[in-house]
Parts: structure tokens; C-alpha cells; sequence
């Protein structure tokens, strides 16, 4: 295929990626959406392969088959609970992959120095999202400890190892060659990098590190696509990279943190929650059910509990049979509830909730107070009063969904343990606050069996 067919096709395949993109918008697109983009990248591959520089297919279709096998194995198996850590594998793989691309396209001839120097990004970035990736993954998956890691001199340490990035990345690039002592140091010290970087991040403000890694995969397979001259990689690549970047803005804001604030003060590092006592309430599904069949609205605020319990279908269930017996029935979402962007509307719709029932947080807060009863599904952190009212907390700041404000509170959960930050939440003492302990999945069927009698 001619140049002038595959740059034709390559345009084809980036407007079909950004309608994809577009239609992944809403949840009433977002399945046409998906079907698009993953015809642009069919395109995109099938287009790549046709280039006539391509010296072997053997390889190529047998990387294809383990790749293939290894993705359907694992889609098959990973719980949706786990999806946040493959997300942050997928990131990681990106990332190596771009490091590979740029370090493989050194070997070219009569590179120019614009091309040495996207090779260069290409394993820089590419290293670091592979070893921030794979940190990440530790943390999320809990092989390590979530929270934030931070010791006395860290600061001076990441210092340190960027002064050396760049002294060592500006030594190559004078003289750049597969046989360069710093290109070795350059990997080194990015790998390193992407671990310094990710380890005083944690507890709450992980959703933000997931998102900007997914940003560096982007960055880093665009710097791939510069260094090989791939246009669709470059397309591609920097849609994924500028996608990236909104959505961490848009975590900042969830979370009313600065991005520097992030990356550089170490979560709950420093402060020291208020220690929370007081009594707690506990109730049984029988009067749970009770004091349900008389609200007139009723709004459920949904966390990673219900992900764990798989509650969704039955609280769909529980929402229907409310709003038969005459309540007005929303679904309240934080945008940082669950373990990923996104993660409680892909669980709602997957239940077939209706779109129009779902609210967000800055629409439920302000009538808040007309609820009757806000029934909380193995949500914490993002119903946590302390985020509002102590300025000791971790997550002060945090904007929360104001449930503590709803004439009644239901809180379903197993135990009075914390969320993923790890600080407690005097939500559960509240005077209006009853506690619903158990799985979430069996005590919403609990209280649908009480109305179904
Ligand atoms: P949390 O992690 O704060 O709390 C979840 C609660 O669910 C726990 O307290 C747990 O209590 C309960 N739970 C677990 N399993 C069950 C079950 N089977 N039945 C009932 N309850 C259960 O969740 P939130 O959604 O409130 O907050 C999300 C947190 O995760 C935030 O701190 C956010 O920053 C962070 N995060 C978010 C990401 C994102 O992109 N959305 C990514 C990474 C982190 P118990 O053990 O007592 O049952």
C-alpha cells in the first residue's frame, strides 16, 4: 500500500476515534462509541501491517497470539472490583511498549536529532509510566500498603535522580547510539523515577495518579509515534494523552486538591483525623423496611462496597419496588466513588437503571435535606463528614455527598471499618444514622423480601 493510502487510512481511523470518543460521552452512546474506536484501531492495525517495511509477519503474528490470549484470559477472569488494577497494568504496558518502540527505532538510520530527541521522550516517559504503573497496581491491589509513602529527605532524593535524568538525557542526545552508556542510565533512572514518583501518593488521592498515568501512556506512545514516524501512533497517542490530563483535572476538582498538592505533599502524611466516638445505631432489614415504605424520597448513594457485593442488580430491584409504592427514587453519584472513573454508572447501567435516575453529587447536595432516607451502599470516604467539618482530616476538602443532611441515613456495610483512605467517619454516629452491618448484596434482599412480603 502506497503512503498516500495509509496516511488516507490512518486520517479515517483518527475521525472514527474521535467520534468514538465523543459517543463514549453518554451513557446512551457509549456502546455504539466503543464499537467505533474499536473499529479505527482494526483499521489503524490492519493498515500498519499492509506498510511494506514490515519485515516479518511470523513475529509479529505470534506477539499477536500471546497478547491476544493473555487479554482474553484476563478479561475473562478479573473481577470488576479489580478493573482499577488492570487499568493501571494496561497503562504499564503502554508505557513499556513506547520505551521498547523508542529504544528499537536507535537502530534506524540517519535518525535526525528532532527524532533522537522523541526517542529519548519516548523511553523517558514510557519508563517511568511503566514503573509508576506497576507501583500503582501494588498499591490498588493492596501487595503493598495504599497509603501515602513518605520519608525525611524524599524531596531532595526525586530531586536528585531528575537532575540525573536530565544531565544523562542531555549526554545522549549529543551523542546518541544504541551503545551509549546513557542510554542505559536514562532507562535506569526513569524506571526509577516512576517509582519515586507514585510512592508518597495515596490513600484518597489515588484515583488522580491512575488518571495521569493513563495521560504519560498517551504522552508516551505519541513521542513513540514522532520517533518512528507513525502518524496514527502520534494521533493516537496524544487522544489518549490530552484525554488523560482532563480527566485527572477533573479528579483534582472531585477532590478539591491542586495536582501539585498530589504529587508532592503525600496523603495524609502529615495530618491526623479527629478521633470519632459516640453511639452507633444498628438496625434490622424488618425496620429498615419499615421506615423505607414510608419515605416519599428515597436516594441511594452508591460506593465500592456495592462493587465488592455486586449489589446493583437488587438495589435496581429495591428502587423499583420504592417507586411503585409512590417515592420519588435517585441513584446520588460521587465522582470518585468505587475504584475508577466512572465505575458506579458502569455498575448502574450494567443493573439497567434508568440514565434520568442518576444525579450527581453537586445536584443532590442542595436539596439534600428533602430527603427522607439516603440508604448508603458500602460508601465511605465519599460520605464522610469530616471532609466538611475537621480541618484535621486527610481529606478535608473533599467535596462529599452531604448524606449526613438527609432526614434519615442508612449506612450498609459489614463492619465499622474505614474506606480506602483508611480515616474514620463520624457519619456512622450520627443522630439520624442507623447502620444496616452485613453484606450489602444480602441486606438490600433482605429489605425486597420485606416488600414482597
Ligand atoms: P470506600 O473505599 O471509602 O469505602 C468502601 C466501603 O465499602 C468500606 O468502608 C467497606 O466497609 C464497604 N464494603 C466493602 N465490601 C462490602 C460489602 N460486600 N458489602 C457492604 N459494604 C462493603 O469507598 P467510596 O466509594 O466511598 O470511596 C472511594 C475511595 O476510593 C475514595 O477514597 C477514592 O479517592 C478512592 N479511589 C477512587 C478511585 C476512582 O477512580 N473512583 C480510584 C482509586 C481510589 P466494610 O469493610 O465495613 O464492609
Amino acid at each position: 500500500m502506497s503512503a498516500v493510502m495509509i496516511n488516507l487510512w490512518y486520517v479515517v481511523a483518527a475521525a472514527l476515534f474521535i467520534f468514538g470518543l465523543k459517543q463514549l460521552g453518554s451513557p446512551a452512546t457509549a456502546v455504539r462509541g466503543n464499537v467505533l474506536s474499536s473499529l479505527a484501531m482494526v483499521i489503524a492495525i490492519a493498515v500498519t501491517l499492509l506498510n511494506k517495511e514490515i519485515l516479518t509477519f511470523e513475529l509479529i503474528l505470534v506477539a499477536a497470539l500471546i497478547g491476544a490470549v493473555i487479554g482474553a484470559i484476563a478479561a475473562q477472569k478479573v473481577e470488576m472490583t479489580s478493573m482499577p488494577e488492570m487499568v493501571a497494568l494496561f497503562n504499564g504496558s503502554g508505557g513499556i511498549a513506547s520505551l521498547m518502540v523508542g529504544w528499537a527505532a536507535l537502530y534506524n538510520m540517519g535518525n535526525t536529532t528532532f527524532t533522537d530527541v522523541t526517542i529519548l521522550l519516548s523511553i523517558v516517559i514510557g519508563g517511568m509510566t511503566f514503573s509508576g504503573s506497576i507501583l500503582a497496581w501494588g498499591k490498588l491491589s493492596e501487595v503493598m500498603t495504599s497509603a501515602a509513602v513518605v520519608f525525611g529527605a524524599q524531596r531532595i532524593v526525586n530531586a536528585g535522580i531528575l537532575v540525573g535524568l536530565v544531565v544523562c538525557s542531555v549526554l545522549f542526545c549529543l551523542n546518541p547510539s544504541v551503545d551509549s552508556p546513557y542510554l542505559y542510565a536514562v532507562i535506569a533512572l526513569s524506571l526509577l523515577f516512576g517509582v519515586m514518583a507514585v510512592l508518597p501518593i495515596g490513600g484518597a488521592d489515588m484515583p488522580v495518579v491512575i488518571s495521569l498515568l493513563n495521560s504519560y501512556s498517551g504522552l508516551a506512545a505519541c513521542a513513540a509515534g514522532f520517533a518512528i514516524n507513525n502518524n496514527i501512533l502520534i494521533v493516537a497517542g496524544s487522544m489518549v494523552g490530552a484525554a488523560g490530563i482532563i480527566l485527572t483535572n477533573i479528579m483534582c476538582k472531585a477532590m478539591n486538591r491542586s495536582l501539585g498538592h498530589v504529587l508532592f505533599s503525600g496523603f495524609g502524611a502529615v495530618k491526623q483525623a479527629t478521633k470519632v466516638e459516640g453511639e452507633v445505631k444498628p438496625i434490622v432489614a424488618e425496620d429498615a423496611f419499615l421506615i423505607l415504605e414510608a419515605a416519599q424520597s428515597v436516594s441511594f448513594v452508591p460506593g465500592y462496597g456495592m462493587a465488592v457485593a455486586q449489589a446493583q442488580h437488587v438495589v435496581r430491584e429495591l428502587g423499583e419496588l420504592l417507586e411503585k409504592n409512590g417515592a420519588e427514587v435517585t441513584y446520588a453519584i460521587h465522582p470518585v466513588a468505587g475504584r475508577m472513573p466512572g465505575h458506579m454508572n458502569v455498575l448502574l447501567a450494567e443493573a439497567n437503571v434508568p440514565y434520568d435516575q442518576l444525579v450527581e453529587m453537586e445536584d443532590i447536595n442542595p436539596r439534600i435535606d428533602n430527603v427522607d432516607v439516603a440508604v448508603v451502599i458500602g460508601a465511605n470516604d465519599v460520605v464522610n463528614p469530616s471532609a466538611r467539618n475537621d480541618e484535621n482530616s486527610p481529606i478535608y476538602g473533599m467535596p462529599i455527598i452531604n448524606v449526613d443532611q438527609a432526614r434519615t441515613v442508612f449506612v450498609l456495610k459489614r463492619s465499622m471499618g474505614s474506606g480506602f483512605s483508611g480515616v474514620d467517619n463520624p457519619l456512622f454516629f450520627g443522630d439520624n444514622t442507623r447502620m444496616l452491618f452485613g453484606d450489602a448484596k444480602q441486606s438490600i434482599a433482605a429489605v425486597v423480601a420485606e416488600f414482597k412480603g
